[in-house]
């Protein structure tokens, strides 16, 4: 018998005790009820800290906390129970995931496109697709670009990389001081491969691309795209630092598109991308400590709140994606630590017919997922919170000295268009010598 903690959807945190073979802790909307389990059991003690509790969030023992006494404190905090980015370490045998979209083509404020973060107790972290909206996403988490250089795209759908200018350009401004890496794969012909994408999408950027230079540090604003064959069977696709990821196809729209597997430290997690349910997923995935796969909206919402046909929701909902009763049917294959769902709008009027259906055909671990919901994985545990973000977050400093640019590499405004400058000499004087006082420099206005 071992210990299961579960958190419900309010964040309370529950003990329970299954006869499971790995442990958990799991929203209470996305988890299996767990049969004969005593309902009173459920209104335990609140949860000791774990292994993965920051010490800054442990009770002192001088002082001890609620967890230690049974008694809560009027004047002391109690365990916090989400995430606050850049607030934790991270074990060096601990993964941490955090969605950054899990919605629909169409990004609205709630969820942006599927982005999907994967942090490693190595250091290393890798973005997994970075659909419309989820740029956005990404910048709540705090983390300095320089290491976020490593992007997987899973097929060339708007939503599954629309946002990749935001990160290329975005995050050069903003510290990533070295090429942005970009993996995805090749298509039934080079026009439809990852390669022609993203060298279009550059050209597409000449005019912003242009306007920065000599005016930042250059060394941000290029991209390194590694095509690879769509074909391949759970090919080896990147091996660096302990981290091996490999790739087999999905089945989506047109040849092309492909799921992911890293394996690191013992760990596997598979990203699927859009897919219908197909037989590598059932191979490769198989045993996965987490495994994304997409879900769709159940057909009867598909056509009363999206206002499909009834013969397109049918086509759209379980042929060219996967149908909530889909995917427990493949989560029930590979049996996941913990199956995660997304692809739909997750809303109080239709997360209950998905989550019914998925019950259906598949009864383990599970998280329907939303913007902002993280993962943190170890070996006995996979603990499941919710991200509270800053609004008011600014980018973080540059992890490595700025390289100041060439001025001479600037591309200068013709004649006519400089013409129409006006004299400001005098009003931004001030300016100049405060700045040339305060940091001992002797810059002049142009
Ligand atoms: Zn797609
Ligand atoms: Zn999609």
């Amino acid at each position: 018998m071992n210990k299961f903690s579960k958190k419900t959807a309010k964040g309370m945190s529950v003990a329970l005790t299954v006869a499971m073979g790995a442990a958990c802790s799991a929203l209470m909307l996305g988890c299996a009820p767990v049969e004969g389990e005593p309902a009173a059991q459920a209104a335990a003690a609140p949860e000791a800290p774990t292994a993965e509790t920051p010490k800054s969030e442990q009770p002192d023992q001088a002082s001890p906390g609620a967890a230690s006494t049974g008694k809560y404190s009027p004047v002391k905090a109690r365990d916090r129970d989400f995430y606050a980015p850049n607030t934790e370490d991270l074990g060096p045998d601990e993964m941490r995931l955090v969605a950054c979209g899990t919605g629909m083509p169409t990004a609205r404020p709630k969820q942006a496109a599927s982005c999907w973060l994967l942090e490693l107790g190595n250091g290393d972290k890798f973005i997994f697709d970075i659909g419309t909206g989820s740029a956005e996403r990404v910048s709540a988490l705090q983390i300095p670009y320089n290491y976020l250089d490593k992007v997987f795209l899973s097929h060339l759908h708007t939503d599954h990389f629309g946002d990749l200018d935001a990160l290329f350009v975005g995050g050069a401004l903003a510290g990533r001081q070295k090429a942005l890496r970009v993996w995805g794969p090749s298509g039934a012909t080079p026009e439809r491969g990852t390669k022609y994408a993203l060298e279009h999408l550059q050209k597409a950027l000449t005019w912003d691309l242009d306007g920065r230079q000599g005016l930042t540090d250059p060394r941000g604003y290029h991209m390194e795209v590694n095509e690879f064959d769509y074909m391949g069977m759970n090919e080896i696709i990147y091996e660096e630092n302990g981290v091996t990821i490999r790739s087999f196809p999905a089945i989506h729209s047109l040849d092309g598109p492909v799921s992911f597997v890293v394996e690191w430290n013992g760990f596997k997690f598979v990203f699927g991308g859009d897919t219908y349910p197909n037989q590598w997923f059932a191979k490769y995935a198989k045993g996965a400590d987490v495994a994304i796969h997409e879900c769709f909206i159940a057909v009867p919402d598909m056509i009363e709140k999206f206002k499909f046909t009834p013969q397109g929701a049918l086509a759209v909902g379980t042929q060219i994606h996967t149908a909530p009763e889909a995917f427990g049917k493949v989560m029930s294959m590979i049996k996941p630590r913990m199956a995660v769902a997304y692809h739909f709008f997750k809303d109080f009027d239709t997360t209950a017919a998905i989550s019914d259906r998925i019950r259906t055909t598949y009864d383990g671990p599970l998280s329907l997922s939303i913007d902002y919901m993280v993962w943190n994985i170890t070996k006995d545990d996979i603990r499941v919170r919710m991200a509270v973000v800053d609004e008011d977050v600014w980018p973080p400093p540059a992890t490595d000295k700025p390289q100041l640019p060439d001025p001479n590499d600037r591309i200068p405004y013709s004649d006519e268009i400089s013409s129409g400058r006006l004299n400001m000499k005098k009003v931004l004087q001030p300016t100049y010598d405060e700045i040339n006082k305060q940091y001992g420099l002797k810059e002049k206005q142009e």
